[in-house]
């Protein structure tokens, strides 16, 4: 086939087409050639959920042996001025923060950099098919991605990377660094190796500035305490303007008192830092319970004297359980009947 043929498929793929007999620019006998050989469907949608707010919740399956039917999650996240997908890096997770839905999952395995993308197409694909409704005055397109969705991004690091490749080059999605952000735990020799090979927009899962609660909170701080942590920001390449993002969820009578907030503003950067609160998203057999909202303001209010920038993330999509991992067990018959 000539050269060009190639660039027209991948232009179909990256605007979430790839089913060959709309690909309406190939000739027939190409079209027949590609769905007899192409294999690019990594994944199938089981369930789709909408919230009113605009938030889309998907599962998927995978279809690659010895995972097939595995299942994971990826969200689409719109507000006035971006439409952002969260997506899944593993199915379930080895990390166990007890606050996480997905924590509470057994770990089924990594998944691959295709099935990586895949949710990412399969959601520009159904934005194509099923766009939001206008009276929303949402972005209702893909503009940026976050690895925010199941598992640990830099636990599987090569297909992550590898994901990251389609996602920034040329001729893949063609997405600006800026507009990517991976989220973790505080894996610190992976977040080294992130800055040194593809320096995206970081975020990292702190909910708490004392070592002793993040021990409990985020069991991987044992191994990679503040400290630790603390000097990895400080390496992490940022270009200009940019900040690295502290994800805090807010819980009710633990990491929400005036001794979590003297901890966080010592350890914060101001410079290079800004935090996101979060609203906790409470599932079903939750060990906690989310700061009422009155407290969560407050809490930011004290950072912002405290010259911190501090952001309150909005709880998304609460009627189709957009947290973590949500979706999943109320659609995994073995979690159904764990409850
Ligand atoms: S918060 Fe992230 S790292 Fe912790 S258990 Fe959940 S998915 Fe894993």
């Amino acid at each position: 086939m000539p050269k060009f043929r190639a660039k027209q498929i991948l232009d179909w793929r990256n605007k979430g087409i790839t089913t060959p007999s709309l690909m309406r620019n190939l000739p027939l006998d190409l079209q027949e050639k590609l769905h007899a050989e192409m294999v690019c469907e990594p994944l199938t949608l089981v369930r789709k959920m909408s919230s009113n707010d605009g938030t889309r919740k998907y599962l998927f399956a995978l279809t690659r042996r010895p995972y097939v039917g595995k299942m994971v999650e990826a969200v689409f996240i719109p507000d006035e001025r971006r439409g952002t997908v969260c997506i899944s890096s593993q199915m379930g997770c080895v990390l166990d923060c007890p606050f996480c839905h997905t924590g509470t999952q057994k770990f089924e395995g990594n998944i691959n950099s295709s099935e990586i993308i895949a949710q990412v197409l399969a959601i520009k694909h159904d934005l194509l098919n099923d766009p939001l409704p206008s009276a929303l005055s949402l972005h209702g397109e893909v503009s940026h991605i976050v690895y925010m969705g199941m598992g640990e991004p830099l636990a599987n690091e090569h297909s992550v990377y590898q994901s990251l490749e389609i996602l920034l080059s040329e001729e893949g999605l063609n997405l600006s660094r800026r507009r990517v952000t991976l989220s973790t735990s505080g894996l610190v020799p992976q977040i080294d190796r992130l800055g040194l090979q593809s320096p995206i927009n970081l975020a990292i899962s702190l909910h708490s500035a004392n070592d002793i609660l993040r021990d409990t909170l985020v069991p991987i701080n044992r191994k990679y305490p503040l400290q630790d942590l603390r000097q990895c920001l400080n390496r992490y390449p940022l270009p200009q303007q940019r900040h690295i993002t502290l994800e805090y969820v807010m819980l009710a009578g633990v990491n929400d008192r005036q001794e979590d907030l003297e901890a966080l503003v010592k350890f914060t950067n101001p410079a290079r830092e800004r935090i996101n609160l979060i609203q906790f998203n409470p599932y079903p057999g939750s060990p906690y319970q989310g700061t009422p909202s009155e407290q969560l303001h407050r809490f930011a209010k004290r950072l912002i004297k405290k010259g911190i920038r501090a952001t309150l993330r909005r709880s998304r999509g609460q009627d189709i359980m957009a947290a973590c991992g949500q979706l999943k067990a109320a659609t995994d018959p073995t979690m159904i009947l764990a409850r």
